[in-house]
């Protein structure tokens, strides 16, 4: 993967004689929440500026550019305009908004988009309109991803989070610019890296979530490099159902019980511990403050519904981390969004994050979403901005974004 010292070399030996160079591409992630015209949490925007002051350091101008959502077509709620005040709060400059026509050669008004970008002042930042209003984004169009590269002299990938995306603004302008990874993109990689090549054991995953099958490749893959796996969130009924339990009306993956099996086996044939709740906190109903009793994980009666580890499960899973010198978290403990189901994921999230010595990371949306909300996302060695990238980059190794940068 070449990065920001390759950069800098080619910027000292090339760029630097050809004096119409000043302009660089960054493909960012500010896939961020916004909720009336407000940006909600700006962890992904904090993680870019490292990039983008690098490169105002060499007095280029910077054009980012970013998806967000999912919109269909241009939906005006998908646009990145609440972006550009929080940027401009934390570079202290002013960042221009561009708001379009498309990117793309042939449409018409590219001419004023390019303009745009050609007048922007060495030292300035701009923002593109959301990468998925143009047609062709995630189809990878040639054309698009050509009419992107136009508009800057090099591109640099700082999207981890988008980067196991094939599309127009991810991998395919790199094809024509020269194309570098940014300081996240480099972060994430080495640090992800360790838990596949190098984990100093004792090594521990934690999983939780909803679904088994959203995790199945990760287990796969790291099952034979950990010691054990402790499993909350909905996903543990899937185990405790294969193993003969009654879990009443608990989300449940009724086609993924022989895989549970099997994986039950495999581990218990390679000595993995397996560490499944005993005792969980059900309801009727998900809802704030509902009536909740605790049962044994497996004799849930019908009616209820296994809603969050119960506090014999928070003793022993804390009690299993102990003593880990890496640990992966990837999935909530339970429903964590409605209280009084979000105490297990906290006492979890807090035992990791209090490991003393040893590397600790948390990854996926939601579970980031908890650290940030326990206040200990600080304490984590790593804190990855990406959740489907930073599982499908413990998967296979890499990603699609990397593999276009080397
Ligand atoms: P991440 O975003 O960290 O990868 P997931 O998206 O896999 O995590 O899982 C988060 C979701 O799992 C949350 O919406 C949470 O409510 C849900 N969840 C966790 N435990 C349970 C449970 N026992 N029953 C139903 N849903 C659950
Ligand atoms: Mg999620």
């Amino acid at each position: 993967m070449r990065t920001l010292a390759d950069f800098d070399k080619d910027f000292e030996a090339k760029y630097t004689l050809d004096e119409n160079f000043s302009n660089v591409l960054v493909r960012v992630d500010y896939n961020v929440p916004i909720k009336d015209g407000r940006v909600t949490d700006d962890t992904r925007i904090k993680a870019s500026l490292p990039t983008i002051k690098h490169l105002l350091g060499k007095n280029l101008a910077v054009i980012l550019m970013s998806h967000l959502g999912r919109p269909k077509g241009k939906d005006p709620a998908f646009s990145l305009q609440p972006v550009v005040k929080v940027l401009q709060d934390y570079l202290h400059k002013e960042v221009k908004f561009i708001k379009g026509p498309p990117p793309r050669p042939s449409a018409s008004g590219y001419l004023d988009v390019l303009n745009q970008a050609g007048g922007l002042l060495p030292g300035s930042v701009a923002l593109l309109e959301n990468v998925r209003f143009n047609d062709g984004e995630e189809a990878n169009d040639d054309d698009l991803a050509q009419g992107y590269a136009r508009l800057g002299d090099a591109f640099v990938l700082d999207a981890f989070g988008s980067a196991h995306r094939a599309h127009a603004s991810v991998t395919g302008i790199t094809k024509h610019l020269p194309s570098y990874a940014g300081r996240l993109m480099e972060k994430e990689v080495s640090a992800l890296s360790k838990l596949i090549d190098t984990p100093s054991k004792p090594y521990w995953m934690v999983l939780g979530g909803a679904k088994v099958s959203d995790k199945i490749g990760l287990i796969n893959k790291l099952l034979p490099k950990v010691d054990g796996i402790v499993i909350g969130g909905a996903m543990a009924f899937t185990f405790i159902k294969a193993r003969g339990g009654q879990v009443g009306n608990s989300l449940v993956e009724d086609d993924k019980l022989d895989l549970a099996r099997w994986l039950i086996q495999i581990a218990s044939a390679i000595g993995v511990k397996l560490q499944l709740p005993t005792d969980v906190v059900a309801a009727k109903k998900i809802e704030k403050g509902v009536e909740t009793t605790v049962f044994p994980a497996n004799r849930i009666p019908e009616g209820w519904m296994g809603l969050d580890i119960g506090p014999d499960s928070q003793k022993d899973f804390a009690k299993a981390l102990q003593g880990a010198h890496t640990v992966f978290w990837n999935g909530p403990m339970g429903v964590f969004e409605t209280p009084p189901f979000d105490a297990g994921t906290l006492v979890v999230g807090k035992a990791i994050a209090e490991l003393s010595g040893a590397f600790t990371v948390v990854g996926g949306g939601d579970s980031v979403a908890a650290a940030n909300k326990l206040g200990v996302s600080e304490k984590f060695s790593h804190v990855s901005t990406g959740g489907g990238a930073s599982l499908e980059f413990l998967e296979s190794g890499t990603l699609p974004g990397i593999e276009a940068l080397s």
